[in-house]
């Protein structure tokens, strides 16, 4: 007999799983608090502008179309190659392009930084070597089985260890690497990319340049929000039922170790397997007796959360593309107040996403529109100003660097806190990728893409292995969906 298969949440971790389950021959059912799909990967609709609500940058499509072809669907999932990956700014009038072609951001950063163009070629050739020699061990397999640390690609990885930059941090390693401080500061923000703090992530977390500069960064034709319109269209082709609306209140535990049903608005669904594409934390605050909550993860350190500023802006400004950074003078102190005084810094690093530079029609002729991020500690109740202090500190730097008046060319304005995070989406604090990466361990810590105390609940997202963000998200469903089908399909 067929197996259902009750699916909380439609984020990118569980409609993707939902498609490969539904591929797999399970009957999915996707239970949605909101009225919209995609968790943190949404869109705003502003006075004639759009927004990428969440993600901005998009690398590895080829995981999407892996989920396209699965089903040999026609519906199409467009996507170009950027040129020009970031535009980076310096307090001290420092611009530098990081081209997508490798040789030329060599070049560049020779050029602009004084780095010699070898330096910067080897340092991706390492970062690329920590990606491969660990892709097969820590992103496409569970690493809480016993029986994947007895094959030879996980052997490989293992024997390799000790020079994976496990035991230095990202920012020593860039350190060695590098004689300029706007150089090292450049690579030091990849740990942003989970979260992380690159004074404490291990040097391992550099791999994500290579993600950048050999595997390509990416726009969807029409936006990041395509990549959710996409992934609905491929679960409702696969015969997925999505539920809009409809909250998971409660998870009825038959025995101790066996999910029955599901309750959603009063009524109970009962499904053969449970998912959770939930972050960890609610999925045990909120739907789990205390008794199952995994107290060592939970309490690990959360990765940062953001604010955002979605600006419709009457003007075109032809030294900004789609990615730009507007760097702080004191990276060391950015973090500092991020991880442990639990505060943004008056002089935050800046980044401003334009997907109007691609796409004409998310603003009016003449227009741009600008999200403005900055990365905050996610939220522990420290009553932050950033309506006032936060945005004041943020107009004064844009005005500094781009030299402009940004506040005459402001016409419409919307902001996404910590706490709206949360609310919008259930993560703790407003975390962006569930717990950080800033201990050598942090691979290892992540929540397995199982429950060890209930048999048929499975867990998917960024809060659980391998990680946050895309395409760590579509990685851990393709685990899950590989568990699921090893285990359940009987
Ligand atoms: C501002 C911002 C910028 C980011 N930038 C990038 C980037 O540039 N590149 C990148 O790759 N990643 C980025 N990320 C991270 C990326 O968005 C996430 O890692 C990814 O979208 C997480 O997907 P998910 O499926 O795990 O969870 P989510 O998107 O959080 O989805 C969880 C879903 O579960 C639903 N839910 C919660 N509780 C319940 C319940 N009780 N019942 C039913 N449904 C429920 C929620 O409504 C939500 O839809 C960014 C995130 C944010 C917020």
């Amino acid at each position: 007999m067929t197996k259902t298969v009750g699916i909380i949440g439609a984020g990118i971790g569980g409609l993707s799983l939902s498609i490969r389950l539904a591929n797999l021959g399970f009957k999915v059912t996707v239970f949605e608090k909101n009225s919209y799909p995609g968790g943190k990967l949404s869109e705003l609709i502003l006075d004639g502008f759009r927004f990428d609500k969440g993600p901005s940058l998009f690398t590895m499509p080829s995981l999407i179309d892996e989920l396209t072809t699965l089903q040999s669907s026609s519906h199409k999932f467009e996507y170009q190659k950027l040129d020009v990956i970031t535009n980076y700014f310096y307090s001290d009038g420092t611009q530098l392009k990081a081209s997508a072609n490798l040789d030329e951001f060599a070049e560049e950063v020779h050029i602009k930084l004084n780095e010699k163009k070898e330096t910067v070629l080897k340092h991706i050739k390492r970062n690329a070597f920590y990606f491969k020699t660990t892709e097969d061990l820590f992103l496409k397999q569970s690493l809480h089985q016993v029986k994947n640390f007895i094959n030879l690609k996980t052997l490989k990885g293992i024997l390799l260890s000790p020079f994976l930059g496990l035991f230095s941090t990202m920012h020593q390693k860039n350190e060695q690497a590098f004689s300029n401080p706007k150089t090292v500061q450049l690579f030091d923000r990849y740990a942003t990319y989970n979260g992380s703090n690159p004074y404490k992530a291990p040097a391992l977390i550099n791999m994500i340049s290579h993600l950048e500069f050999n595997l390509g960064a990416y726009f969807p034709k029409n936006g990041m929000h395509q990549i959710t319109t996409h992934l609905v269209k491929l679960a409702e082709e696969a015969n997925v039922t999505i539920k809009y609306d409809a909250p998971v209140e409660t998870l009825n535990i038959e025995s101790d170790n066996l999910i029955k049903s599901i309750k959603s608005n009063n009524i109970n669904y009962p499904f053969d397997i449970i998912a959770s594409d939930l972050d960890i934390h609610a999925l045990y605050k909120y739907l789990l007796p205390t008794s199952f909550t995994p107290k060592k993860l939970i309490q690990q350190e959360k990765s940062s959360s953001a604010y955002v500023f979605y600006w419709g802006i009457n003007k075109e400004f032809s030294q900004l593309g789609l990615h730009n950074i507007l760097f702080s003078d004191d990276y060391k102190k950015e973090f500092d107040n991020l991880f442990s005084k639990q505060f943004p810094t008056d002089d935050p690093t800046i980044y401003i996403n334009i997907t109007s530079k691609y796409c004409k029609n998310d603003a009016p002729e003449g227009c741009e529109n600008w999200f403005v991020m900055v990365n905050v500690p996610h939220n522990k109740n420290q009553n932050i100003d950033y309506s006032t202090t936060l945005r004041e500190n943020i107009v004064k730097k844009i005005n500094t660097m781009l030299k402009t008046d940004i506040e005459k060319h402001i016409v419409t304005e919307s902001t996404l806190s910590p706490i709206d995070i949360e609310r919008q989406t259930s993560s703790v604090g407003g975390s962006l990728y569930g717990n950080s990466s800033n201990n050598k361990f942090a691979a290892f810590l992540r929540h397995a893409n199982f429950s060890s105390k209930i048999k048929n609940l499975y867990l998917v997202g960024g809060s659980v292995h391998p990680g946050g963000g895309i395409p760590l998200c579509l990685f851990s469903a393709k685990i899950t969906s590989e568990l699921i089908a090893d285990r359940e399909k009987k």
